[in-house]
């Protein structure tokens, strides 16, 4: 199936670059559902491929079904870490040969920001200077988690958020979505196409997901008080928080890209969100932590 990503002219140069030089580490950065990953593997299966028409040679029909070996993936496991031993684990995949010796071997790094610092560190040497024929590309939301000596050996590269009318109009193009709707699902995926996507294609997630984006929005509008009273509400719902951190996050991060808003405020407001999220991850109770949001915001 062919892999459909908007990317900004300046991300598309970079990554073309890539497809030049075959070589070195990168840090795919920028928020969530901005079409990182998909990138990624997109760039994976261009390098590899050996047809002429794209996604037709036998590398592509491997790749698409999900079994080209020459692509590794990391990932955290059931943890919420990516762990040294996993890094360990890579390290001996890599002293072997590449399996199509005339190929590049992608190592794909997903949610880079998740490994533990044993495991960047133990990262260094490999990125510093990768093994013949073999990419490193890290991919993340938050590029400010990875240790400085990580950053500094990768190339960085940016993908932001897109306009909204950008995003619906390849809802249209590649999804046959009818234009009022498309817009619709466009601004409430908040620039991020992959959300956009996701939306138009499980319409019974969109429902839930329109609902909070909804909410999100509201609350920066409403009193502390009022804000207490949602956050019962969406404990009581069970809603994903996570997410709906996720969606004020990129909410915030628009108002200060456009100019709406104090810049002194909203930069209050993410470093509450980012306690908001540390409290998630640290398994604090729900109603305590989104309490503490909603009187910090
Ligand atoms: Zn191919």
């Amino acid at each position: 199936m062919p892999m459909n990503v908007l990317q900004h002219d300046q991300t598309k140069a970079q990554l073309d670059a890539i497809t030049s030089t075959r070589t070195g580490s990168y840090i795919f950065h920028g928020s969530r559902a901005v079409g990182k990953a998909t990138s990624a593997r997109q760039l994976a299966r261009q390098l590899n491929c050996t047809g002429d028409e794209p996604a037709t040679c036998a590398h592509c029909h491997q790749f698409d079904a999900g079994n080209y070996p020459d692509y590794l993936v990391v990932r955290p496991k059931d943890k919420p870490s990516i762990l040294i031993e996993q890094i360990r684990s890579l390290i001996q995949a890599l002293s072997l040969s590449l399996y199509h010796p005339s190929g590049v071997r992608i190592v794909l790094i997903d949610d880079a920001e998740q490994m533990t610092v044993e495991a960047q560190n133990a990262l260094l040497k490999l990125i510093e200077e990768p093994p013949p024929q073999t990419i490193f590309l890290l991919v993340t939301e938050r590029l400010e988690s990875l240790l400085p000596t990580v950053r500094s050996r990768c190339i960085q590269i940016y993908f932001p958020t897109l306009p909204s009318d950008q995003i619906a109009a390849i809802l249209t193009r590649t999804h046959g979505v009818p234009g009022a709707q498309a817009a619709e699902l466009a601004a409430a995926a908040t620039g991020a196409p992959g959300v956009a996507v996701a939306l138009a294609t499980q319409p019974d997630d969109a429902q839930t997901y329109l609902e909070l984006i909804h909410q999100a929005t509201s609350t920066l509008t409403r009193s502390p008080f009022e804000r207490l009273l949602l956050a019962n509400r969406l404990v009581a719902a069970k809603a994903d928080l996570a997410r709906f951190g996720q969606l004020l996050h990129a909410l915030l991060v628009n108002q200060l890209r456009s100019g709406d808003g104090r810049p002194q405020t909203i930069a209050h407001q993410l470093e509450a969100l980012e306690q908001f999220r540390r409290h998630l991850q640290a398994k604090v109770t729900l109603r305590v932590a989104v309490e503490r949001l909603m009187l910090e915001l």
